[in-house]
Parts: structure tokens; C-alpha cells; sequence
């Protein structure tokens, strides 16, 4: 494998060039390698490959040259020296912690965490001793005062869903670091095209590669980015435990990688648009987006961001009566709770991704009835403006 790392190349040709070398095809497009089992050319390869005195492949739940190839394409996008590819991005989570925490270790995690996250720590991981306390996002020192003397891990989505509140990458790495723990950040909102966690103190990048990595909603996937150091027990409880990232959904996801530059900021220039003519609307009481003056972190988005991302939340006034009326005047959005994706699709939070959580607590969230969360896709904006303006005008 080339060090593609060492050049001096610009995010969007990393995207394109890092990869696996031809083989004696000369086939332009990467190889797909499907097979679940390589073979050696002696007794002696096959024992070295076994003790790990040789590199090499052995069996696809170890690696897979596809799957090197999406692991160190991405690898490179995010600077981080190692990655682990995994089966689904709540693979990636728990991969990461399984590999990295023990029982009677302490997490401190954000109170906005996508819903399967939170259900992994508070129903599985308590099972296993590892606990887990929830703070504000954005208040920063309600970080520092979470952490105990066994807390390993801060855990960190930003921006948050849906609310695109931010958490300040640099400053919880200060404070992780400052106790002893590592910061992980879920960067599958932003991506490394918009935001890089490790070259702001973060210690592990996540990934759902299912959503913006892929970018069209064909296959599930994940990863877990950081040193190599780090990173070996998690790829370690991978390889033992199984949950592998398979080949064909690495070819797919290597591809999606190709245009995830070009996509993101595209994302990111429809949101803006649409959510500054959201603004606009007099039926709409709020509009949440960190690409938006009005956005209350607004500065720490210019400064940790590159753009502000393809999620935009809005208020409508009427609560949920206005809000489905809303959902259901669409004839071009897909009502589903997906995201990163170029089909733009539409969700009433309080009823379906925050459905199950009691009414007092979604108000804690600051999850509201009149509330509708767009995946902004990369359809014309124009189109989108239009087919939200029926149920808006209702
Ligand atoms: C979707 C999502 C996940 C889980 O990813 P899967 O690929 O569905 O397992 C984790 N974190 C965030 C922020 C997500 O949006």
C-alpha cells in the first residue's frame, strides 16, 4: 500500500487517489477483492502470517484488501494515522468501547446523543459495569464537573440532532486530557469535509459511514479513527468479536468517498439557503442552523466548521397539527427519519426519532411538537422552497 498520507496532496484528491494499488488487470476503478479466506504459498507464510511476524491477509474478519483500501482512504481524510472499519456505525461505537473500557470505567456522554447510542449505554453497557452521566452539550463546564476519578471517555456528537447545537471540540479536549480520559467525537453530521476532531484535540473520530460517507443511502457501515496505539484493542475486539465491515459495502462506501468534498458543500449550500428562507416564512417561529448568524454558537461554528452542514431544524407555529400538515403536503421530500443522503427528507422528531422518550424529558431536550428536522439533499433548492410552501401556507 502507497503512503498516501505522506503527500502533499488537498482533501479532495486524498478522496480520489489513496486506495489500493492495481492489480495486473490495470483496472481503473478499485478492485472489489469478495472472498472470505486467502491463501498462502507455504507451510512457513502461512504459520509467519498467523504469528504476525509477516503482514498480509488472512481471513476477512481480520482485513480485507477492500476494506484497507475505505480505511486508509478515510484514514487520510480525517489525519488520523489507524482506522478500524466496522459493520454499521453503533458497530463502530461499540467496538470502540469494547476495545477500549472495562467494567467500573465511567463515561460522560451529551444529553443529545442519536437514540441507539444512548439505548447501548444505558440498557448494555450498564450491564457490564461501564456507567454513563449526561450533560448539556454546549455548557462546557458541566463537562469538567461530570467527570469522576473512573472516567475514561467523553463522549461527544457535534452538531447535535436536531437541535445543531455545538460542543467545543478544543475545549473538551482540554478538559479530557486534563483528567485523564480521551475525547471521542461522532463526526457523521459533519465529516471530515467540514470538520476534523483529531486536529482539534480529539483523540477518536466515529463514524455511521451509512449517511453522509456513502451519501446515497445504499449500505450500512462504520469506523473508528485515532492512533494506531489507541486504536489496537479496538481492532483487536473486532477481529474477535466480528462485527467486520464487509467488502462490497467498502467498495460502495470508498466510491461515496470520491464526491464527499463535493457533496458536503453542496449539502451545506442548499441548507443555508433554504434555512435563511425558512427564516423568512411567517409561519415559522424558529429555525435552528449553525450556517445562520442567528444560531447562538454561531462563532464557534465558523471556527470549528468549514461549512454548516445539510441538517436544518425548524419551529412551525400550531405544534404537531401544523407540523404533519407540513410533512404531508410534501410531494419530493421522503418522510424518514434517514439522513445524509441526496434525497432531502423530512421528519417530525417528537413523534418518531425522539417519539419514545417521555414528554417531560423531550422538553428538557428542547424537542418541541411544532418542530420538523430536513436532511437537506441535493435536489434545487427551489424545488425544496416549493414543496414546503403549501403546508407552510396552511
Ligand atoms: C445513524 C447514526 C449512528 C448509527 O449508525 P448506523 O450506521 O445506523 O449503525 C450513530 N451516530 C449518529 C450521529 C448517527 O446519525
Amino acid at each position: 500500500m502507497t503512503d498516501f498520507a505522506d503527500r502533499d496532496w488537498q482533501l479532495e484528491t486524498l478522496a480520489i487517489r489513496t486506495g489500493i494499488d492495481r492489480t495486473q488487470f490495470g483496472e481503473h476503478s478499485e478492485a472489489m477483492f469478495l472472498t472470505s479466506s486467502f491463501v498462502f504459498d507455504s507451510a512457513a507464510q502461512a504459520a509467519a502470517r498467523f504469528g504476525g511476524s509477516e503482514p498480509g491477509n488472512i481471513y476477512a474478519r481480520f482485513t480485507n484488501p477492500t476494506v484497507t483500501a475505505f480505511q486508509d482512504r478515510l484514514a487520510v481524510l480525517e489525519g488520523a494515522e489507524f482506522c478500524v472499519a466496522t459493520a454499521s456505525g453503533m458497530a463502530a461505537i461499540t467496538s470502540c468501547i469494547m476495545g477500549l473500557l472495562s467494567a467500573g470505567d465511567h463515561i460522560v456522554a451529551s444529553k443529545s446523543l442519536f437514540g441507539s447510542t444512548v439505548q447501548l449505554f444505558n440498557t448494555i453497557l450498564s450491564r457490564f459495569g461501564i456507567e454513563t452521566s449526561y450533560v448539556d452539550l454546549a455548557d462546557t463546564e458541566a463537562w469538567e464537573r461530570a467527570i469522576k476519578p473512573n472516567t475514561r471517555l467523553l463522549f461527544v456528537e457535534t452538531p447535535s440532532n436536531p437541535l445543531t447545537e455545538l460542543g467545543d471540540i478544543a475545549a473538551l479536549s482540554a478538559i479530557a486530557h486534563r483528567h485523564g480520559a480521551l475525547l471521542a467525537v461522532d463526526n457523521c453530521f459533519c465529516t471530515p469535509a467540514l470538520q476534523r476532531p483529531l486536529t482539534l484535540g480529539a483523540d477518536i473520530v466515529i463514524h455511521s459511514a451509512t449517511k453522509y460517507l456513502d451519501g446515497q443511502g445504499r449500505v450500512l457501515g462504520g469506523a473508528v479513527l485515532g492512533s494506531k496505539q489507541l486504536l489496537e484493542p479496538v481492532f483487536g475486539f473486532l477481529r474477535t468479536a466480528g462485527p467486520t465491515l464487509s467488502a462490497f459495502n467498502a467498495w460502495v462506501i470508498l466510491k461515496g468517498l470520491e464526491t464527499l468534498k463535493l457533496r458536503m458543500e453542496a449539502h451545506s449550500r442548499n441548507a443555508l439557503e433554504l434555512a435563511g428562507w425558512l427564516e423568512q416564512q411567517p409561519n415559522v417561529s424558529r429555525v435552528f442552523y449553525p450556517g445562520l448568524p442567528s444560531h447562538p454558537q454561531y462563532a464557534l461554528a465558523l471556527r470549528q466548521q468549514r461549512f454548516g452542514g445539510g441538517i436544518v431544524t425548524f419551529e412551525v407555529a400550531g405544534g404537531r397539527e401544523a407540523a404533519w400538515c407540513v410533512v404531508d403536503s410534501t410531494r419530493l421530500m421522503s418522510i424518514t427519519a434517514n439522513l445524509g443522503d441526496v434525497k432531502t427528507t423530512i421528519t417530525h422528531p417528537a413523534s418518531t426519532t425522539h417519539g419514545r422518550i417521555t414528554p417531560e424529558a423531550r422538553t428538557a431536550a428542547g424537542i418541541t411538537e411544532g418542530m420538523l428536522r430536513i436532511a437537506v439533499g441535493l435536489e434545487s433548492v427551489e424545488d425544496l422552497k416549493r414543496d414546503l410552501k403549501a403546508g407552510l401556507a396552511q
